[in-house]
Order: structure tokens, then sequence, then C-alpha cells
């Protein structure tokens, strides 16, 4: 068997300017996490890189507002991109930022060998000036009136009342943001990267990717169409990377030229820390090795032509110096994603509207996340996020189906065998699993290699499925009692898809596949099992250690408190085991007859009241629960309610829960009154 090619996976570089979002977990980060770990599992060499954009104006101006230097958020920002990112199990190499002295470095030997082969020209234009602070100012440090609807605060790149893009000239009575001088109009000269150059190689090039998604394709071919134009990447400003030639102190090459060169520069920093400088080249020079980038749909022609414009000049550059013995790679894959909407909007940092990777970390366990926005990828339309719709699919689907199978299996045997029985003369039906195995391991690998991962996991997910059918079809709760040996035997193959099902999923659920691993006793890192082992015979005879609860069913009433601005911290514990609550425990419960005093609505959440309760003995209870959908005020209010009072308070969005209610939940209805009987007392305890 030939061994497979090398790997480069290049993920887009979020901006340094504030939280990871849902909107980039789905857009261009679990897919690549998803795509490398299964590069890993088959043995290629795999290189996965990305890090920090740290430069620009809106870092500029975020720093200001926040007091700080841009130096200062954008190290604040990259150390918690790192932090969410481990957390949520994408696993780089490499995750670096723009601000590193390799990259400038870099950067602007690009610079130089495409300014010497001519393919960055200087040209004239006009800037704002600020006399007062005798400096060019970014558009966004200009402030006027709009000359489109008259807002008096519009900025000098856009107008946030109308939201038409504007120019600083455009603007009636502009002032400069720092200091509120007029500013002036005065020339400046900045560098033109010459794109229509490289049009006919670009043309070239692209002729063979027929395979690539799409909308990736189209995006770039209406780019071509529309013709390419020469593009400034300098900027008057004090913040990024500056430019390698005396008299342009005042200048930066500006964050689009740059940025995308992260790629490269990440992989050179990455051999360097590993002892080996010359590394990156077996990513970058040999023919053999893919190159993937993973990415937005608003960043394809950044990728598709711009990135492997830059490449083409550069190599050409350090070819005829011979300073390399062939070209860079070009990109061999663009999968780019559409976006991910929240209920039906596009996310937006501007108007509030998202998820931040850090709050919904500290509330749900991290597989969850990854499995719905792994079954719900916007690969080739939008997708949207909906609270009661992940609610839906973890309960119904990842505990329901995936969770479900593995237990079962993994409990039953533990609790008749202790070990995984012998696989005794199967029956023909017994070794169809295998069969099973083989067809899903063949088209989840398929199905990831096109970067169609939506696909993938369904297809693992039918293998759980079937797992369930097999169970119920083989019915070992009987069969043990009639035929201990078939039983062991069944449930040998039983496990044999167990631990399938942890090796083909690792790629998805990588901190389950890792718990569902040692639940079977298998030492080591799922991670870094071989595909191809789903199909290796477990061992009989091995000791089975009690099995580790895979996932909680998610309590619907949690999304009262879902968007909590909480601070990141480790991730939810995989809870206990479904429903089996020990009788002491229970015993161990207070509850108590309350009676409602008063009913107001969570200042805070839209889903939650803070109800105070009588108690009994002159004592009263503040609550809060999530019963907004559920009561109105009235239908509560004086009414009698069972409520458990020795918990420990909660903080719940800023208000203090002092109990709990207690009721009947079957994710739709929700009730909590007690039946009204006269003479029911408050405070008599409920057995
Ligand atoms: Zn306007
Ligand atoms: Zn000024």
């Amino acid at each position: 068997m030939s061994k497979p090619e090398p790997i480069l996976v290049c993920v887009a570089w979020p901006y340094a300017n504030g939280s990871l979002h849902l909107g980039h977990v789905a857009g261009s980060l679990l897919p690549p996490d998803i795509f490398a770990r299964y590069h890993r599992m088959k043995g290629s060499k795999v290189l996965m890189v990305s890090g920090s954009d740290c430069h620009g104006t809106p870092i500029m101006v975020q720093a200001e507002k926040a007091g700080i230097t841009p130096a200062q958020l954008v190290e604040k920002f990259n150390a918690e991109h790192k932090q969410s990112l481990q957390q949520l199990g994408v696993q780089f190499d490499l995750f670096t930022a723009t601000s590193t002295e390799n990259h400038k470095k870099w950067v602007q030997d690009i610079f130089t060998v495409h300014k010497k082969l001519g393919y960055l020209v200087e040209r004239e234009g006009k800037g704002t000036y600020c006399p007062k602070d005798k400096r060019f100012l970014p558009d966004r440090y200009v402030e006027g009136t709009c000359p489109h609807c008259a807002n008096r605060q519009a900025r000098g790149d856009q107008c946030d009342k109308c939201g038409k893009t504007l120019d600083p000239i455009d603007l009636k009575n502009p002032k400069c943001k720092t200091c509120g001088a007029t500013p002036e109009t005065r020339p400046t000269k900045h560098f033109y990267f010459t794109l229509p150059k490289f049009e006919p190689r670009l043309k070239e090039w692209l002729k063979d990717k027929a395979y690539w998604r799409p909308n990736t394709i189209n995006f770039t071919n209406n780019w071509l169409k529309e013709g390419l134009q020469d593009r400034a990447i300098t900027r008057d400003l004090s913040w990024g990377i500056p430019i390698p030639l005396a008299g342009y102190e005042d200048k930066r090459i500006y964050v689009w030229y740059e940025a995308v060169c992260g790629y490269l520069t990440a992989s050179v920093e990455w051999a360097q820390a590993h002892g080996k400088p010359d590394a990156w080249k077996d990513w970058w020079l040999n023919p053999d090795t893919k190159s993937f980038y993973f990415l937005g749909k608003d960043n394809i022609p950044f990728h598709t032509i711009i990135w492997p414009a830059m490449l083409m000049g550069y190599s050409e550059g350090l070819l005829k110096e011979k300073k390399l013995p062939r070209a860079l790679n070009l990109p061999y894959n663009v999968p780019a994603n559409e976006f991910l909407t929240l209920s039906g909007q596009q996310f937006s940092k501007s108007r509030g509207i998202g998820i931040q990777l850090p709050d919904i970390l500290s509330k749900f366990d991290p597989d969850t996340i990854r499995y719905y926005l792994s079954a719900n990828m916007p690969e080739d339309k939008d997708a949207d996020w909906s609270w009661d719709d992940f609610v839906a699919k973890i309960n119904d689907e990842l505990v329901g189906i995936y969770g479900n199978y593995v237990h079962r299996v993994l409990s039953f045997t533990q609790n008749h065998y202790g070990v995984i029985p012998d696989r005794d003369a199967p029956t023909t039906r017994q070794l169809e699993v295998l069969d099973k195995i083989r067809e899903t391991a063949g088209y989840a690998a398929q199905f990831i290699e096109l970067c169609e991962f939506k696909k993938a996991l369904r297809q693992v997910m039918a293998l759980a499925q079937y797992g369930n059918k097999y169970v119920d079809d083989m019915a070992p709760w009987a069969l043990v009692k009639k035929d201990r040996k078939a039983c062991g035997t069944a449930l040998n193959l039983g496990l044999q898809l167990v631990k399938a099902l942890a090796i083909l999923m690792q790629p998805f659920l990588p901190f389950a596949a890792q718990r569902i691993w040692e639940s079977l006793g298998e030492p080591g890192k799922v991670a870094e099992a071989s595909w191809e082992t789903a199909l290796e015979d477990i061992p009989a005879g091995r000791k089975l250690p009690v099995p580790k609860i895979l996932f909680e069913k998610i309590d619907p009433a949690r999304l009262a408190e879902k968007p909590a601005a909480a601070a990141p911290t480790a991730p939810t514990p995989a809870a206990k085991p479904n429903n089996v609550v020990p009788f002491e425990d229970f015993q161990k419960l207070d509850l108590r007859v309350g009676k409602v005093l008063s009913v107001e609505p969570h200042p805070k959440a839209d889903k939650l009241y803070v109800l105070k309760v009588d108690i009994g003995n002159g004592e009263t209870r503040q609550l809060v629960a999530g019963m907004r959908a559920h009561y109105k005020a009235e239908e509560l209010l004086g009414k009698h309610v069972a409520l458990i009072v020795n918990l420990a308070p909660a903080n719940i969005r800023g208000v203090e829960s002092q109990g709990m209610l207690f009721g009947a939940d079957d994710g739709s209805v929700v009730s909590v009154l007690l039946p009204d009987k006269p003479g029911l007392k408050v405070g008599a305890k409920i057995r």
C-alpha cells in the first residue's frame, strides 16, 4: 500500500478583536478539525495551522475604546482564542498570531520580492490628514454628516444609519475623531499589488479545479469575470507590519496582504519550534502534498485569487534567485462554508447577534456543540442554529441513538460478563455486523475526504442506529438465560461495533470517543488509533471497566439560562447515568409545600420568573424558575407549589435562587402546581 500524501490544513485566521463565536466554529474551525483528525488516523502526515489576525484599524479602534494598547488587546484575544479552541477540542499543530517577528520577517521578504519583480507599484492617491495630530487618518477615524441620509455621526468608512459604504472625502463637515479638528485632503503614496498581471496564470491554474465546491468556483469565476484590479496593500497607519523601505515609516502593510501569508509563516514557525527548520518544506515544496484551505464564503477570493497570485509572484522571484528548487504549492482545495445564522438572523458582532464560544462552552459539553454543528453544517447553504433544534438533536440523536447503543451494550456486558466475551461460532446475522462496519468506514472516509462532513456523520449515526436494531434482535437479556455462550458471541460483535463507533466518530466527537475507548479497556488515545482498526478483533477475555456515561440529556429548562455571559470555565463534565438516582440520594431532598407570594419577570432573561415563596415558619424563599413560557403570573400567584428547600443557593443570571420548584416536565408540558386541597399547610414536608 502506498503511503498517503502529506496534508496541509490551513484555517482562516480569526480576527483578534473579540471572542470566537459559533459562526467561526461552523464556518471555518470545526470542518478542518474533523478533516485533520481523520487524516491523522489514516496515517497521513498532517500539519494544521492558523492564528490570530492582529492588525488593522478595527483593532486600533477597539483598543482605544478599552483604554489599552493594540498589542495588549491582541494578546488578550489570542490567549482567549487558544483556550476556547482547546476546550472545543480543535487540535492545531500551531495556532500563532500575525504579531510574531517570524511573520513580519517573511511578509517583508514577500513584499521585497514582489516589488523587485514589478508586482508592487507605487501610486499617488488622496488621503484624509489631520493637521493638528499631524497624521493621516484611517477611514474610521473621520466622522461627519452622511451625504445620503444626513446622519451627523457617519464614519469615514460607513454610515451606520443608512448602511451605505462611504469614503472620508464624501462626508460633509468632516471631523477628526481624536481631536475634533477639520481634516484636509492631502496626496499620499501607496503600493498596489498588480493582480491583473496574474490573470492568465490564475485562469490556467483554475482549469482543473472542477472538483471544488460550486460556491467556491462561482465566487472565483465572478471575480475573474468582473476583471481583476490593482489593489492597495499599504495604509497610513501606525499599527501593523512596517514597509521595509526608508521613507515609509508612517505607513504599514495592509492586513489583507499580510494575513494570508500566515499559512506559510506559521508552517515555518512550527518547523523551527520543532527543531527542524526545513520541515515546512514537506508541506510547501513536496509535489505530493495537498493543501486544503478552510474558510467562510466571505473569504473566498482572498484564497482562490489573491493568495495564489501572491504565491506565484513570490515563487517566481525565489526561483530566479535559485533560492527554491521548485515553486511553492498552491491550494489544492478551498472548501468554503456558507454562513451560520442564529434563529434566522446573521451573526453580527456589531448588532450583538451571536453565541460566543466561551459562553456556550461554559454551559454545554463541547461534543454536543460539535455534534449539532456537524449535523447542521453550512456546507452548501446557510444553516441555522436554533436552540430547540439543538436540544432535540442532542436528546433524540446523540443521547437517544448513539449514546444509548454504546451504553446498553457496554453496561449489559459489564454486568453479566465483566470481560469481553468470546466470539464463538457467530451466526450469519451476527457476522453482518462486520460488513456494516466495513461499509460505514469506507463511506465515511470517502465523504470526509470530499469534505462532505454532514454526510459522513450521517453514515456513522446510521451505524449506531443499526446497532440498536441489532441489540433488539439479539435480545441479550433473554438469550443470556438460555445460552450464555451464544449471548457472549452476540455481545462480542456488539462490542466490536462499539469500538468502530469510537473510531469512526473520533473526528467529530473526540471527547466522547475517548470515553468509549476507555470503557472498552483500550489503552492509549483513540485519536492515535488507525481508522482501519475499527475492524480489528477486540480481545476476548479483557476486563471491562465500569462504563463511563457518554452524554446527559439536555433539560430544555436549561435553555432559559443559555445566553448568560459567564466567564470561560472548564467544559461541563458529563453527568451521572440516565435517570438512576440512588434511593438514599432522593431521601436527602427536603421537599416542602410552599405558597407563591409574588411573581416578577426576571430582569435579564425573558424565559424566567423571579418568585417569592412562603415556605412556612415565617420563612420566605426567592426562586428563579423557567416558567414564563408555561404559566402567566396570575396562574401562579397565591398557588401551592412543591419546592426543594435544601439546595445551595444558585446565581441565575444575576439573581439568587434559594431553592427549586418540583414538578412535571415531558419536554413540552410543564406543571408545577399542587392539587389544591383545603387545609394543605404551607411548610408541610412532602414525602
Ligand atoms: Zn447615511
Ligand atoms: Zn486630529
